[in-house]
């Protein structure tokens, strides 16, 4: 079968990478792809929202499937577009979509379906945000309702910060139409974790699970990015707690979705607060995380082909999934200014020594080929994905191989998976 892939990011590489592995994959093309994904199948220069041009691609190359990376283009409905098309598409519908989409949607949604959530309120008025926020003593998060590139949050510790996310989002438009509406919530405590499962409509398919690292800096210091690094499995996330997250979250997102009229299939990704009180919904997501899919895809022995045909057949309850019991770890190695502004185009040394390694992967993100060389073309750059007989082990795998890579100005977190280490010993 040929497959199109969507989307340019470290999340694309890994989903190519694990694609390619597949014994019936004929032909891998991903549009438009970056230097990574280039090893994997031919790269195609159509942009991810061109939905036209994507699906006229897949109609004159045989596609027989589409699988779609990001949210953006499921938001605009790139899956339907392919299913009008009469060609499989793996992902939800643009209205399924909206549960990333639309973060008002998301939490009517988890009211009507007694989910347990981080209670905020929404404004669609910067005054009334304003007053809002002015009158509570608590640290609040404020939230961009629509799509921000995973950078539309802003965790608040007093009242002043939070009027002044409030006023960039809803009055400077740093993210657009996605800071029409706000959302303000309370802030949580606890250790946070992302559950991704399968979904066919019916039928849920847990992954293991993961733990993304969302601020810049070490520590958990500073803005939000779209991740630093990731790892798998959280140790939080006991046998328990995932049929408590499985039964409490899961399952009444997939039946509110199905009363409601748009069945979700393709990937649902929970990102949870692990609280004193149980597991909190901090937000939805309608496609793998990046990085957290890298480290999940290191540990997946099963055909992802044929997990995502079945999603698509709503067949997923006939397959079973196996994973590697080693852990993996991802460290993000990016930009220096990001998620600021930085420089692109530096060249890129030391890749080439991994390139037979099994334990460890160098998954691309923002790179690009000029002249033979690999040169730097986004804020994410790389995922550099160990696996190991222990978290420790993988930890130290992946930074063992940070260190022999190069580039100008880069910038990656010395921290990652501390927290899981620390709760294992
Ligand atoms: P989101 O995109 O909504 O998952 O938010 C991005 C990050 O902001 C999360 O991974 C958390 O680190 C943080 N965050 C979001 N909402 C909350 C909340 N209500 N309480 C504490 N931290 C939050």
């Amino acid at each position: 079968m040929n497959v199109l892939l969507i989307g340019s990011g470290g999340r694309e590489h890994a989903i190519a990478w694990k694609l390619a592995q597949s014994k019936n994959l004929d032909k891998l093309y991903i549009a438009p792809g970056n230097a990574g994904t280039a090893k994997c199948g031919e790269n195609v220069p159509i942009g991810i929202n061109d939905i036209e041009k994507l699906v006229d691609f897949a109609r004159q190359n045989d596609v027989g499937l589409g699988v779609v990376g990001p949210e953006g283009p499921l938001a605009e409905g790139v899956v339907d577009a392919f299913e009008e098309a009469g060609i499989k598409a793996f992902g939800p519908g643009k209205d399924a979509a909206r549960l990333e989409a639309d973060k008002a949607f998301a939490k009517q949604l988890m009211r009507s379906s007694t989910i347990s959530y981080a209670e905020g309120r929404i404004f669609d008025r910067f005054s009334d945000a304003k007053a809002y926020i002015a009158s509570r003593d608590e640290p609040v998060v404020v939230k961009a309702a629509g799509l921000a590139a995973g950078k539309g949050v802003f965790v608040c510790d007093d009242p002043a910060d939070g009027i002044l996310a409030a006023e960039k989002i809803m009055c400077d438009k740093i993210f657009g139409p996605a800071g029409d509406k706000i959302i303000v919530e309370d802030k949580l405590l606890g250790e946070e974790t992302s559950i991704l499962a399968f979904v066919d409509g019916n039928s849920i398919y847990l992954m293991e699970s993961s733990q993304d690292h969302k601020p810049i800096g070490d520590g958990d210091r500073g803005p939000n990015t779209g991740g630093m690094g990731a790892y798998s499995p959280a140790p939080v996330v006991t046998d328990a707690l995932m049929d408590q997250i499985s039964r409490e979250i899961l399952v009444p997102v997939v039946d509110g979705m199905k009363r409601s009229g748009t069945p979700y299939k393709g990937v649902l990704y929970a990102g949870l607060m692990i609280t004193a009180g149980g597991p909190r919904v901090l937000e939805f997501n309608v496609r793998f995380g990046d990085p957290e899919i890298q480290p999940i895809l290191m540990r997946l022995k099963s055909d992802l082909l044929e997990v995502c045909l079945a999603v698509c057949n709503g067949t997923l309850e006939r397959i079973t999934l196996e994973w590697d019991q080693q852990p993996a770890v991802c460290v993000v190695m990016a930009s220096g200014g990001y998620p600021g502004n930085y420089e692109k185009g530096k060249k890129i040394t030391g890749l080439d020594q991994f390139e037979q390694a099994d334990d460890v992967v160098i998954f691309h993100a923002g790179t690009a080929e000029k002249n033979g060389d690999i040169i730097t073309a986004g804020g994410r750059v790389l995922g550099i994905t160990a696996l190991g007989q222990t978290i420790a082990d993988a930890k130290a795998r992946a930074y063992k191989a940070v260190d022999k890579i190069k580039f100008d100005g880069a910038y990656f977190r010395r921290d990652i998976a501390d927290k899981a280490i620390k709760r294992k010993t």
